[in-house]
């Protein structure tokens, strides 16, 4: 076993930004494992192109001969699993695809890094870890005055998307007490932060408001959610990987709880001073309230006192300072967010990035 870890779905949003933060934090090889769906990017990570310390692998989690042979090649001593479907819509109108990676493909992930776990010596076994990066979502919804998710509430899922995760979450808790496999899992409340694919609501609304086109906000826009900058959420995966105690669990927010309407409403007062429209208006203009989605939980909250207190994780910005970095990376990268949504960016990595 040797310094390497693979990360499973490094090319999406919050993997991408973990392993360029790993590359620059850790003297480490990342080994990338990514079935490549409509939100894996590899665009993401072209400022790695040519550096060794960066191990593509085109594939899928759910592919036990694939992730076996990666474990034996490499000897990893963690495995990070990002690799999910993980738009909340999307499981709606179509919840297949959750379970299949989400719950089966972490199934057959759990069960080779367990046979590969068996055959460390006792030495590589204690060293091991497999992190799991999860959701809030997990928890359900809160009342507007009941206090924020801790690691005790229960789980309570209320989508295709949160119950895939939960279900997840349990299998990866059940390998360590059944198994002794030492795992973490951190459950996360909503990032924001550079290549997020404009699906969510954050870049969404920055690309929407420069084109031109409506807002949409669901319902009333009062839903509550507790945004987190992504890399502060790649600084605390980092810290639990490093010191947080096998079998546990990690809550990750930043104390940052905000409607919806609120953080369109923010949005939309940066971009108008940083990139006014033409005719001299607000981007507010823009904002329009849309049917509201099927089951939408209305709020969640993270109590993150846990990592702080034990493991000394603080996030570094605010969500204004934050969300002021954000929209400045949108502005300063809108030929990524054009090949996001023209879909040029699957050709990129055609033409761009030798797989093995
Ligand atoms: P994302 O949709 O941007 O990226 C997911 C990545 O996983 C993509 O690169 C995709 O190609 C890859 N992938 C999907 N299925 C795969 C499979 N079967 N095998 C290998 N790779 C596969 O998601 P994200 O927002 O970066 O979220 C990453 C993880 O963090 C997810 O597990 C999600 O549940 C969790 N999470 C996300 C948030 C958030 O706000 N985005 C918050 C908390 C937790």
């Amino acid at each position: 076993m040797n310094n390497k870890i693979i990360v499973t779905g490094g090319a999406g949003f919050i993997g991408a930004n973990f392993v360029l933060d790993w590359i620059d934090n850790c003297d480490a090889t990342v080994i990338n494992l990514d079935k490549l769906t409509y939100a894996g990017n590899l665009e993401n990570l072209a400022s790695l192109e040519g550096n060794p310390s960066h191990i593509f692998v085109h594939g899928d989690i759910g592919d036990r001969k694939l992730v076996q042979q990666l474990l034996v090649e490499h000897r990893p001593r963690a495995v990070v699993n990002f690799a999910a479907e993980s738009h909340v819509d999307r499981s709606i109108h179509g919840p297949e695809d959750f379970i299949q990676t989400n719950v089966v493909g972490t199934f057959h992930l759990l069960e080779e890094v367990r046979a590969y776990w068996n055959g460390l010596d006792d030495q590589e076994r204690s060293d091991f870890r497999f992190l799991h990066v999860s959701t809030d979502e997990v928890y359900g919804s809160l009342g507007k005055d009941d206090p924020a998710f801790k690691e005790t509430n229960r789980y309570e899922p209320n989508s295709p998307y949160s119950a895939s995760k939960a279900a997840s979450d349990h299998l990866v808790r059940a390998y360590h007490h059944t198994y002794g496999l030492p795992v973490l899992t951190t459950n996360c409340s909503n990032n924001y932060g550079p290549y997020h694919f404009p699906e969510k609501l954050i870049p969404l609304v920055i690309h929407n408001a420069l084109a031109g086109k409506p807002l949409p906000i669901y319902g009333d826009g009062q839903q509550i959610r507790d945004w987190l900058y992504v890399k502060d959420h790649c600084a605390a995966i980092r810290r639990v990987l490093e010191a947080g105690e096998v079998g546990e669990t990690y809550n990750v927010g930043g104390w940052n709880e905000k409607p919806n309407i609120e953080v369109v409403q923010t949005l939309c007062d940066i971009l108008d001073e940083l990139s006014p429209r033409d005719d001299g208006k607000s981007y507010r203009e823009q904002m329009i309230f849309v049917t509201d989605r099927p089951g939408h939980d209305r709020r969640y909250a993270i109590d993150a006192t846990r990592l702080e207190r034990e493991l000394g994780w603080k996030p570094a910005e605010t969500f204004e300072t934050g969300i002021r970095k954000t929209v400045q990376w949108y502005l300063d990268h809108q030929d990524w967010v054009q090949h996001v949504t023209s879909g040029e960016y699957r050709s990129w990595v055609a033409t761009n990035y030798a797989e093995r």
